[in-house]
């Protein structure tokens, strides 16, 4: 296999904001693993919140560059194992590299990613469209550019249940709350029952990553279900989110990609949680990767490519929450001529 890499800046249509901060484009790194003739294609982004920076990460690449090429693709799940023996830790650079290998090995064998699996594009669930944290005015002004059936709110500000309100006078669609950490365990409590009634679906990672014991009374008391997200990155993570969330938020590039997120939703369901699967801000290259596992999810979360003004691959898009899947092998990703 040869491995390449090519980094790229994203950049958003809107500023787009959370309870963490601010950002109006994001840096990426596009990675391809290529043999007999087929490329296929995996990204990683940088994200402040989690440590990471694009040199590093291509430093990081360049010095398993050698053993990476000598590794012999006889299964994306196989060669997942190597990789991460490789990059115990790096999942954001195993995530792209194990996206590439799925997307490689579909290319050369003429099948999705998703077919490969058994699974078939049936009763898909629908994307939400993600309201960053603005001025009601500008929220509302977001949400009619993109007429939607089901929208991602993110929250975390003093008004947090006025917004919400004046959002609801506006449009029938779903909702869907994410207030990224910035919420008591009494606030969450205190909410739910008014979100409920003005339509949100559940409630996403309403505490601190840390704080068990707030989200044990949140998980007993809420009115709606409450969906893990900085509290479920890896694997390991499962098994400590059941008793506390309803639900998981699985994203490859915190977990390391396609091949242990298929086994994080096996091990969700098992334990009787729901499964979303999220995004970052990432281009088609990672969403393309996200919506082959749309058959196994109750939610998703894929509209990441949507709200960049320069996306520079085409693939699996999204047309009014609905996955519309290209005809082409692997994960149907292609980049776009001038790229590289
Ligand atoms: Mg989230």
């Amino acid at each position: 296999m040869k491995l390449r890499s090519h980094p790229f800046e994203l950049k958003l249509r809107h500023v787009f904001s959370v309870a963490h901060g601010t950002r109006s484009s994001v840096h990426s790194l596009i990675v391809s693993l290529s043999q007999n003739g087929h490329t296929g294609y995996g990204e990683a982004t940088a994200i402040p919140y989690y440590g990471l920076d694009i040199g590093q990460m291509q430093q990081r690449l360049s010095q398993v560059q050698p053993a990476v090429e000598a590794l012999p693709l006889t299964t994306p799940e196989e060669l997942w194992e190597e990789l991460r023996a490789l990059l115990p830790e790096d999942p954001f650079l195993l995530c792209a590299l194990d996206e590439a290998a799925h997307d490689l090995y579909g290319k050369l064998n003429g099948q999705a990613v998703y077919q490969r699996w058994g699974l078939a594009l049936e009763n898909l669930p629908l994307s939400n469209y993600t309201i960053g944290i603005a001025s009601v005015e500008e929220m509302v002004e977001k949400m009619q550019a993109q007429p939607w059936p089901v929208y991602k709110i993110k929250l975390g500000t003093k008004d947090d249940l006025a917004i919400v309100r004046a959002l609801r006078e506006h449009t029938d669609a779903a909702f869907r709350i994410d207030a990224n950490t910035a919420w008591t365990a009494e606030q969450a409590i205190r909410y739910a029952p008014e979100l409920k009634a003005l339509g949100v679906e559940f409630i996403e990672q309403p505490l601190r990553a840390d704080d068990w014991e707030g989200m044990k009374r949140v998980f007993a008391q809420s009115a709606l279900p409450v969906i893990a997200d900085e509290s479920c990155q890896v694997e390991a993570d499962i098994a400590r989110c059941q008793g506390f969330f309803h639900g998981v938020n699985i994203k490859l590039m915190k977990c390391g990609g396609l091949t242990p997120a298929r086994r994080m939703v096996d091990q969700a369901r098992q334990l009787g949680m729901q499964v979303m699967v999220g995004c970052m801000t990432e281009s088609s290259v990672g969403i393309s990767a996200v919506a082959q596992l749309l058959p196994l999810l109750d939610y998703v979360d894929m509209d990441g490519a949507m709200l960049l003004s320069n996306d520079p691959a085409e693939g699996v898009k999204l047309t009014d929450g609905k996955a519309v899947f290209p005809n082409r092998p692997g994960t149907g990703v292609a980049l776009k001529e001038d790229v590289v």
